[in-house]
């Protein structure tokens, strides 16, 4: 099916209006590209590092919606055109007032993401499958089924992956795990199948908690894995042989005074989403709460760690 992307730059202040004219005028939803959200979001203090440009010019707000290019098309376009100068017209400064329309595909935006995740093998037994794709696996290997959604953790992220290949070597089959900044669930997941008998899944986000649910059922791996609202270690009660986190810096050195409690004796942490700049502190606050880091990783920016009490290491 052909489709027309109609896009409108215009001022912050005439955002609203213009949504809701793209809406009447028969549009699914509209898309709202912001520059200054993105730049929000590099600086929110949840990334440590992201490969997103700062934006420069925040003055425009670009208003995105998709239309049926059928026979009533022309028409739809020729109301916008007029119904966009009325807001105007009102006194709202809609400048630079920018409208453009391009014909796509259906596929061409409602697929074209897909052609990004593909059946990914992370380390030697763990292999992400999205749905989409038919995967028949070998001897040994563990098969998470996951598609890139609402949570972060596809498996296919450093940090993440990083954790997954420590974790075919770490994880003993009847182990404790506690899965801290569980997201996706993704690591979670991958601990059961790689033979821990309990798992616990926290995040503080109800959202990641909702969609790690979904997708431990998903996996079948819902006897095994259970999950909870936590900030990091709050409602985790007991020990754990070993807590993975997936966090950032700052977060993985909020946790460690609270691991000493937390884990059974000859336990691990395995910590990751550390940049280089910030190893250094890490390594300082594990000394401080008895722990010495055993074992590094690194994959492009970022480091993953695993941390022993000092004298198990
Ligand atoms: N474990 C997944 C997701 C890592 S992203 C993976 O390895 O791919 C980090 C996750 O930590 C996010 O889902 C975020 O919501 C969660 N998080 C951030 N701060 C937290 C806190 N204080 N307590 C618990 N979870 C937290």
């Amino acid at each position: 099916m052909e489709w027309a992307e109609v896009s409108f730059r215009t001022s912050h202040e005439a955002v609203d209006a213009v949504s809701s004219l793209f809406e009447e005028a028969g549009a699914s939803g509209t898309v709202i590209e912001d520059p200054a959200l993105i730049n929000d979001y590099i600086h929110s203090g949840l990334w440590d590092y992201t490969d997103i440009p700062e934006q420069k010019d925040t003055s425009a707000v670009t208003v995105k919606a998709y239309l049926a290019a059928d026979e009533s098309i022309e028409g739809k376009l020729a109301a916008l055109r007029a119904g966009l100068d009325e807001i105007a017209a009102r006194g709202v400064d809609t400048k630079p007032a920018e409208f453009s329309v391009t014909r796509v595909q259906d596929e061409d935006w409602a697929n074209s993401w897909k052609a990004y995740f593909h059946t990914d093998k992370v380390g030697e037994r763990v292999v992400i499958q999205p749905s989409w794709e038919e995967y028949e696996p070998e001897a040994g290997e563990v098969v998470l089924r996951l598609d890139p959604g609402a949570a972060f953790g596809t498996g296919t992220h450093p940090t993440t992956a990083m954790c997954l290949r420590a974790m075919e070597k770490l994880i003993r089959p009847g182990m404790t795990v506690f899965d801290v900044g569980t997201g996706s669930g993704v690591l979670a997941i991958a601990a059961a199948k790689l033979g821990a008998a309990e798992v616990r899944a926290v995040d503080y986000d109800a959202t990641a908690v909702r969609v790690a649910r979904e997708n431990i059922e998903a996996n079948g791996v819902a006897d095994v894995v259970s999950t909870a609202e936590s900030d990091l270690f709050s409602a985790l009660p007991g020990r754990a042989g070993l807590v993975t986190a997936n966090l950032i810096a700052d977060l993985v050195i909020r946790l460690l005074p609270d691991l000493d409690a937390h884990l059974e004796k000859g336990g691990a942490l395995l910590a990751s989403g550390i940049i280089e700049d910030r190893t250094q502190e890490v390594r300082e606050a594990a000394d401080l709460a008895g722990f010495v880091v055993a074992e590094g990783h690194e994959e492009k920016e970022w480091h993953a760690m695993v941390i022993r009490r000092r004298g198990e290491a």
